[in-house]
C-alpha cells in the first residue's frame, strides 16, 4: 500500500514515511492510494478475533513496511486490559433499544484520543530504533490532545515531548494528569497567554527550517495517517459487537472538532463495512453542521470561535475536512489544492452546494449532521443520568443530542464516547448538582508534585528552552 497527497503531489509514501513526516510536502494530506475492500466472508471471519487481532488485521491492509510479525507485536502491546481498563478495549454500553454508547475513554488520559496515540507511541519508538534516529515533538494543547500524547510518549526512547498549554487555562484534573509526569523525555510548558499563542509558537518553530532539522522537530497531530487508520479500527469493533451475525448497517453519532475521528468513521464505510449513516455532532462551534447541511465551507476567524462546554470540539476549520472533500470530489486532487489552497486563503470559505459531487453526497457517502448548544448537553446528560443512571461528558452529550435527531428505526445508533465525565467536573456540577464520579486510579492526582516551566508567549524563549535540554541530553 502507498500514500499520496491530497493535493497531487507526485511522490508516493510508504506507511512509516507518513508517520514521520504528517503532512505531504505540498500542504496536502496522506491518504491511501485506494481504499481496500473487506468482503462479507472477510467481515466474518474478523467478527470471533480479540481486539488488539482485529487491529492487526486492519492495520495489516495499510501497513507494507513493517514485517507482519512486528506489526502484531506493537498492536499486542498496546491493546491491553492493563492500558485500556478492560479486554474489550471499545466495550458497548446500552441506553436504550437501538441506542448504545461505544466507550472510547478508558485509557491512560480518559478520552478517545488514547485509543490512537497509543499506538502512535509504539509505532514511533519502533520506526525510530529501526531508523537509529530520534524526535522532538513540539505540540500545542489545550487538553485531551497534549495529555494523551505524553502519556503515549512517555519513557519511549528516542522520542522527546515539549507540550505547550496555555497558563492557567485547562480544566485542573487536566493540568493534574499532564503536569504530575515525571519522565524525563516529557517536557511541559505552560505559556503565559493564550491557546492561540501556543499555536503560533508551533508554527514559528515549525517554519525555521534549520532549527527545525538541527533539533529534528515533528509533531504528532490529528492529521497524522497512523492515528486515523488506528480510529478505524473500533468502528470495526462496535459493529461486530452490535450486529451479532446479522449484516444489517449500523449508524454512528460522532462529537466532531477536527474531522478525525469520524474520518476513521468515512474509511471504515468506504472499506465495505456496513455503516447507513455517519452522524456529525458539533457544538455551537458549527463550521462542519454548515459544510455538510450547505455545502458551504466557511472557516471562522479567532473572535468568531466560541470557549463552549465541550472545549475539545472547538475549533474553526476541521483539519481532516480535506480528506473527505478529495473522497467527494471522485480524488480530483487538482480541485483538492484549488479549494484548500487558493479559494480559503483568498476568501477564507468555498462553496460546493451546486456541485454534483455534493448534492448527492449524503447519500452516496452517508454523512447526516447537527449542533447541539449548552443548554442541549446540560439536559441531555441530566436525561441520560436520570433514565439511565448514567453520567456522560459534555462532548459525548453532544454526539447523543445530534444522534436522537437522526436516530431511525432501521438500524441500531452507537454514539461515540469520547471522555469521561472526571475530565469536565464543572459542567457535570452545573447538570448534576454533583461530582462526576473518579476512578479509582486517579486519587489523589492534584495533589501530586508537578513538572512545568512556565515560559512568556515568545518563539525565542521557546526555542531557547528546547536547546537548553538537547544541550544538557546525553545521546
Ligand atoms: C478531540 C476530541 C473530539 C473531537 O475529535 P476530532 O477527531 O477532532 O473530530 C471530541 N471529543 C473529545 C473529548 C476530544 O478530545
Amino acid at each position: 500500500m502507498h500514500y499520496v497527497s491530497t493535493r497531487g503531489h507526485s511522490g508516493r509514501r510508504q506507511f512509516c514515511e507518513t508517520l514521520l513526516e504528517g503532512l505531504a510536502e505540498d500542504g496536502g494530506l496522506y491518504v491511501p492510494e485506494t481504499y481496500p475492500r473487506v468482503d462479507a466472508a472477510t467481515l466474518d471471519a474478523w467478527r470471533a478475533l480479540s481486539y488488539p487481532s482485529l487491529a492487526f488485521e486492519v492495520l495489516s491492509l495499510y501497513v507494507s513496511d513493517i514485517p507482519p510479525a512486528d506489526l502484531k507485536a506493537i498492536c499486542e502491546k498496546t491493546y491491553t486490559p492493563e492500558i485500556f481498563g478492560t479486554s474489550n478495549i471499545v466495550p458497548l454500553r446500552k441506553l436504550e433499544t437501538r441506542l448504545y454508547l461505544q466507550e472510547l475513554s478508558n485509557g491512560p488520559t480518559l478520552a478517545f484520543k488514547d485509543v490512537a496515540m497509543q499506538l502512535l507511541g509504539n509505532l514511533l519508538e519502533y520506526e525510530l530504533a529501526r531508523r537509529h534516529d530520534e524526535l522532538n515533538i513540539l505540540g500545542a494543547t489545550s487538553g485531551d490532545t497534549g495529555s494523551a500524547a505524553e502519556y503515549a510518549m512517555r519513557g519511549k526512547k528516542g522520542v522527546r515531548v515539549f507540550m505547550m498549554s496555555p497558563l492557567g487555562r485547562m480544566s485542573s484534573f487536566q493540568q493534574a494528569q499532564m503536569f504530575s509526569l515525571q519522565d524525563d523525555n516529557i517536557h511541559n510548558i505552560a505559556i503565559d497567554g493564550v491557546f492561540d499563542d501556543c499555536q503560533d509558537i508551533v508554527k514559528c518553530v515549525s517554519s525555521d527550517l534549520e532549527f527545525k532539522r538541527r533539533y529534528k522537530i515533528g509533531a504528532v497531530n490529528s492529521i497524522n495517517w497512523a492515528r486515523l487508520v488506528a480510529q478505524v479500527v473500533y468502528y470495526f469493533s462496535g459493529y461486530f459487537q452490535v450486529s451479532e451475525g446479522r449484516s444489517a448497517g449500523v449508524d454512528f453519532s460522532v462529537p466532531s472538532g477536527n474531522f478525525g475521528n469520524i474520518c476513521a468513521g468515512h474509511v471504515a464505510r468506504m472499506m465495505g463495512l456496513p455503516i447507513s449513516r455517519l452522524v456529525l455532532a458539533t457544538n455551537e462551534n458549527d463550521v462542519l453542521d454548515e459544510f455538510f447541511r450547505s455545502g458551504i465551507y466557511r472557516v471562522r476567524s479567532r473572535a468568531d470561535t466560541l470557549e463552549t462546554s465541550s472545549p475539545s470540539m472547538d475549533i474553526s476549520k476541521a483539519s481532516n475536512l480535506e480528506r473527505f472533500v478529495f473522497d467527494l470530489l471522485g480524488r480530483d486532487a487538482r480541485r483538492t489544492k484549488s479549494l484548500f489552497e487558493n479559494q480559503l486563503r483568498e476568501c477564507g470559505s468555498f462553496d460546493l452546494s451546486g456541485d454534483p459531487s455534493f448534492v448527492t453526497a449524503a447519500a452516496r457517502f452517508g454523512f447526516r449532521s447537527g449542533r447541539s448548544t449548552h443548554a442541549d448537553r446540560l439536559a441531555t446528560i441530566r436525561d441520560t443520568w436520570d433514565r439511565y443512571h448514567t453520567m456522560i461528558d459534555p462532548h459525548t452529550a453532544d454526539g447523543v443530542t445530534v444522534g436522537r435527531m437522526h436516530a431511525s428505526p432501521e438500524a441500531p445508533m452507537l454514539v461515540l464516547e469520547t471522555a469521561q465525565p472526571i475530565k469536565f467536573a464543572t459542567t457535570i456540577k452545573e447538570a448534576l448538582g454533583r461530582q462526576p464520579d473518579r476512578p479509582l486510579r486517579f486519587d489523589g492526582l492534584e495533589g501530586l508534585p508537578r513538572r512545568v516551566k512556565v515560559l512568556p508567549p515568545d518563539t525565542q524563549a521557546v526555542k531557547n528552552y528546547i536547546a537548553d535540554i538537547m544541550q544538557g541530553a546525553t545521546c
